[in-house]
């Protein structure tokens, strides 16, 4: 699943192929804007926020998408296809480049003055230009009886985690998932270090919190229930936690119930 690092490269990536350069084909495959054509508009930029996209397009109109759990965008020299199978969602080609979202989780088309209203409710973005942690400590504390574990995941809170480094962030700040809110004394260096955990992978294809890149030790906790805590030898749990609207799949929460005592 997609985190606030890899929606990050994928804007990059998208900005490589796209920015500056007009469309000469857009395609949208979903009912709604199955009509609108961008062919002609010269596109501007797109950026990440959070874990949701933004591709602005000349004439004031703004490209909305988010990956959700499977989705993804290739970028293939112009002219080459998808690989058969593929759910594609939208194209957006130029000259050079064909840009194919494919399983894309939310495809929309607005005004660029109206963005708010798709990306308005998030807090702040761990690896945007305005992050701001007291921000982000701020509205984590509007709910003290939530726990850590279902706040982190809370794209109103703070944007860009997901299941990964909430389970990382825990670890390393020695807090169990199940903690509340109300009872965490340093809220400043839990949002800290999860913004540090997002900056270190921004830029690499795989998300390391251990510092070693050696496959099968990426990671402290996450995806290795049952297995030995690399701290204490204590079997690594796993459980749900997620709140209203969190898909079966982000609930996922591996932790070491020695290290991160309740
Ligand atoms: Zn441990």
């Amino acid at each position: 699943m997609p985190e606030g690092d890899a929606v990050y490269r994928t804007a990059a990536r998208l900005r490589a192929a796209l920015d500056g350069r007009p469309l000469t084909r857009s395609d949208f495959r979903v009912p709604r804007y199955a009509s609108a054509d961008l062919s002609g508009r010269i596109v501007l930029e797109t950026v990440s926020m959070g874990k949701h996209l933004l591709t602005r397009v000349e004439g004031g109109l703004t490209v909305h998408t988010h990956l959700r759990m499977e989705g993804s965008w290739r970028v293939l020299p112009a002219g080459r296809r998808p690989p058969p199978g593929d759910v594609v969602r939208l194209v957006l080609a130029n000259a050079s480049w064909v840009a194919i979202g494919v399983r894309l989780g939310m495809v929309d088309l607005v005004p660029t003055a109206q963005e708010d209203r798709l990306v308005g409710h998030l807090g702040p973005d761990l690896l945007g230009p305005g992050w701001d942690p007291a921000e982000a400590v701020r509205r984590l504390s509007r709910a003290p009886d939530t726990t850590i574990g279902e706040a982190l995941l809370d794209q109103r809170n703070l944007a860009g985690i997901g299941t990964i480094y909430r389970a990382e962030t825990l670890f390393l700040s020695g807090l169990s998932p199940w903690r509340r809110i109300r009872d965490i004394p340093d809220l400043t260096s839990v949002v800290t270090r999860a913004q540090r955990l997002l900056e270190a992978n921004k830029s690499r294809a795989a998300t390391v919190t251990t510092g070693d890149t050696r496959p099968g030790r990426t990671t402290w906790v996450y995806g290795r229930g049952s297995r030995p805590c690399r701290r204490c030898g204590t079997p690594i749990a796993t459980g749900a936690l997620g709140g209203p609207g969190t898909a079966a799949k982000e609930r996922l929460i591996n932790w070491c119930p020695h290290c991160q005592p309740q």
